[in-house]
């Protein structure tokens, strides 16, 4: 086998099966979150009204409400009275990313994991080390005190530096000071993944992500690792894994006694482990199957079976 390059993660699966099949997960989450957005956009581009307003609320064909749960949770705690339709959307939201895995929001939906995966992606191109690394448990106490905030102050805290909100607003209202602000948010997110630590925002500080993850700490979507015998300590999976701590219980616990699925409420479902694991010891399956039985197959083909499950 030819050396490793640790600032090339993926090398190998991509030499065996082709750029294309060592990015599907991540091909599929960028149209995805490509998709949500124009949802959003052929209203005021085009007058095709898929879904009118933004990803703090919105009403889909005039008749599927869905609003964002932590923003009203936050109104709620603010003391503002919502309407039902609006506590109805939140519900709804609730329900779909408790049973898919809450922060599959962060995956597959946030466009701001586009710049995080960029500034993560330099991050290893250029080699840097971790200058300044975080706790991840701050989003937690970042989350805890945006919801005091909003019962004491009365107001949405979150709703005044909320990234996703603002670059919607911008985008769909056409409003120059809500793109100017997403703007300058979104630089600030890109300097700080850069330059103070790996994943800063969305894996230390985001109370979204945290809000998510607490929704979905028992969703049925789960990433098993399990060919893990098959593991050659490449790292490439910890190199490009946004949540790298969810990983090792699965793959290097205990072997025996720890299943090999990934049960941690921080996995965002990326499918990037997946992509990049050239001995295709990950599969996506259900927390109710670790994929066992597969393992005694050959790797290839427990990869396929698990990827059909879905
Ligand atoms: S599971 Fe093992 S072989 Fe696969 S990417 Fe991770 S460290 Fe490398
Ligand atoms: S374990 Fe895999 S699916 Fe989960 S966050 Fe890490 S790379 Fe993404």
């Amino acid at each position: 086998m030819s050396a490793r390059d640790p600032r090339r993660p993926g090398l190998d699966r991509r030499r065996r099966d082709g750029w294309l099949a060592a990015h599907k997960w991540l091909i599929l989450r960028r149209l995805a979150q490509a998709g949500f957005l124009a949802l959003f956009l052929t209203g005021p581009l085009w007058g095709w009204w898929i879904t009118k307003g933004t990803l703090a609320a919105s009403i889909t064909f005039d008749v599927l409400p869905l609003t964002d749960p932590l923003m009203a949770v936050q109104a709620l705690l603010a003391g503002h009275v919502l309407e039902v339709s609006g506590l109805v959307g939140a519900v709804l939201v609730i329900v779909a990313y408790a049973l898919i895995g809450g922060r599959a929001f962060c995956g597959w939906v946030c466009p701001v994991n586009v710049i995080t995966d960029f500034a993560a992606w330099l991050r290893t191109r250029l080699g840097l080390k971790e200058a300044y690394p975080l706790d991840r448990r701050l989003r937690l106490a970042i989350l805890a005190g945006l919801l005091v905030g909003s019962a004491v102050t009365g107001t949405i805290v979150w709703e005044f530096v909320n990234p996703v909100t603002m670059l919607h607003r911008g985008l769909v209202y056409g409003s120059l000071f809500s793109a100017g602000a997403a703007l300058w948010i979104s630089a600030a997110i890109l300097l700080l993944d850069v330059g103070v630590a790996s994943r800063a925002w969305c894996g230390h500080l985001c109370p979204v992500g945290a809000f998510y993850a607490l929704i979905g700490a028992k969703g049925l979507v789960r990433v098993s690792a399990v060919n893990r015998d098959a593991c050659d300590n490449c790292m490439d999976c910890f190199t490009v894994c946004p949540e790298r701590q969810v990983i090792t219980p699965a793959l290097r616990g205990a072997k025996n006694k720890v299943g090999p699925l990934i049960l941690s409420r921080d996995c965002s479902n990326c499918g990037r482990c997946i992509d990049v694991c050239a001995k295709d010891v990950f599969i996506f399956t259900t927390r109710f199957h670790d994929g066992a039985g597969m393992a005694a197959q050959s790797p290839r083909d427990g990869v396929l079976q698990g990827e059909k499950m879905l």
